[in-house]
């Protein structure tokens, strides 16, 4: 039986008291499980305690090419005994450089000319700098979000994530121009609700990734697509999630052939080190041009050994084809999903529906004990989330759905 051992309870015990309640802690959410990671690797992943389990959550979805792969971690190895930090916005480095323009070819944004690249730490501050430039650009005050939608937590962010628990306490504070419609909805909608004129961006989960797994209709982002452009207001496509492969292609927006205004993007890119970018047509950006300080920067804005994990793990993906690759697998881990309940996903990000939270709660936990990590997500905690490296040996991914069908109850 596996779980968190004496270790991990001891950490836990000790983290409750110095840490905020509510983040990390055991105590402070009765029932829920607090695991302590030592060490991962590929696929696996070791807790404090020496139990070893196969992971279905690539971290939020940040190992895509798995913990710590060995490309990554030399980049790492090397980066760090040359600098490990810059000086953010004031001087450059050369690996900034070549991860700007590596960037800059893969995404599919709407643009005559090279698009240009914006660097983040978080997606959610991603998201803040794509939303402040629409906003700057357009000058009109709305944005039109998706429900369910996750954006990230930060005050900007969080006026446009759906989730109605984490954005009550600070509602009076929130951006107050926030439409919001059903993920999915009726075209004619989001049409109508543009027409107004008085929206200066949509934001929207090309999948939506922890608030469900939700894959909208064939066509369905086109069309809001098509809205935008008809009304002048600018399509931010949030690619935090499924972004650099997730959903068999490098981005989820080509699925629908549609190339959005600005792309926000983070997670797999670092390979496990925190780095996010925001992608979008070049004129958009003259909004930040400025002969005084920087009007959004941060200390650690394209961390150097950040940019030098990047940059491998952006050569893995290519190297290793794992858009493909995820593709491919896709399809059978679907197929075989289907026979858990009802289940959607493209890729490798899959999500299995549950009747309530507890039942979904209750998998995961014997899941643990079987030695599989898994998430459940979503608006009511319902959907059981499948998101496992997309460099994940079959046969391993074969004996963790093994154990999930044995465990979903
Ligand atoms: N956008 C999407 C679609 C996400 O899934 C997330 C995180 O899960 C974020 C934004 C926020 O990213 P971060 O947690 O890096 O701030």
């Amino acid at each position: 039986m596996r779980g968190p051992g004496p270790r991990s309870r001891e950490l836990s015990r000790r983290i409750a008291a110095v840490e905020a309640p509510g983040v990390n802690t055991l105590p402070s959410t009765p029932g829920a499980v607090s695991l302590f990671w030592e060490e991962a690797e590929g696929s696996r992943v070791r807790d404090v305690d020496g139990t070893s389990y196969i992971d279905l959550t690539s971290g939020f979805g940040v190992a895509a090419v798995g913990h710590r792969h060995p490309r990554v971690v030399e980049a790492v190895r090397e980066q760090a005994g040359r600098l490990l930090h810059g000086l953010g916005d004031v001087h450059g480095h050369p690996l900034r450089v070549e991860l700007a323009e590596r960037l800059v070819r893969l995404a599919p944004v709407a643009s005559a000319n090279t698009p240009q690249v914006f660097f983040s730490i978080s997606g959610s501050e991603a998201v803040e700098i794509a939303i402040k430039t629409a906003l700057a650009h357009t000058r009109r005050p709305g944005v039109l979000a998706f429900e369910p939608s996750y954006h990230g937590l930060t005050m900007g962010a969080l006026a446009v994530t759906s989730r109605p628990e984490f954005r009550k306490p600070f509602e009076d504070h929130l951006h107050g121009h926030v439409h919001r419609l059903p993920f999915a909805c009726d075209p004619g909608q989001v049409e109508s609700t543009l027409q107004a004129g008085k929206i200066g961006a949509v934001v929207v989960e090309p999948i939506v990734g922890r608030e469900g797994i939700l894959v909208p209709p064939s066509g369905w982002l086109s069309e809001v697509a098509k809205s935008c452009q008809r009304n002048g207001t600018l399509l931010i496509a949030d690619e935090v999630f499924t972004g650099f492969g997730r959903t068999g292609r490098w981005f989820a927006v080509e699925h629908e052939g549609v190339r959005p205004d600005i792309l926000c993007c983070g997670k797999a890119l670092g390979g496990g080190m925190p780095i996010a970018a925001v992608l979008a047509r070049r004129e958009l950006f003259r909004v930040w041009e400025t002969r005084k300080e920087a009007l959004h920067t941060a200390t650690f804005v394209a961390n150097p050994v950040a940019c030098a994990a990047a940059l491998a793990t952006l050569s893995v993906i290519e190297e290793e084809d794992l858009p493909g690759r995820a593709a491919t697998i896709g399809e059978w881990v679907g197929r075989r999903l289907a026979s858990f309940g009802p289940s959607r996903g493209r890729g490798l990000v899959w999500g299995v529906e549950m009747e309530t939270a507890e039942a979904a709660r209750a998998w995961t936990g014997r899941a643990l004990e079987r030695g599989v990590l898994l998430l459940a997500g979503g608006p009511e905690g319902k959907v059981a989330q499948i998101v496992p490296p997309l460099t994940i040996p079959e046969e391993l991914l074969e004996t963790a759905l093994d154990i999930l069908r044995e465990t979903v109850g």
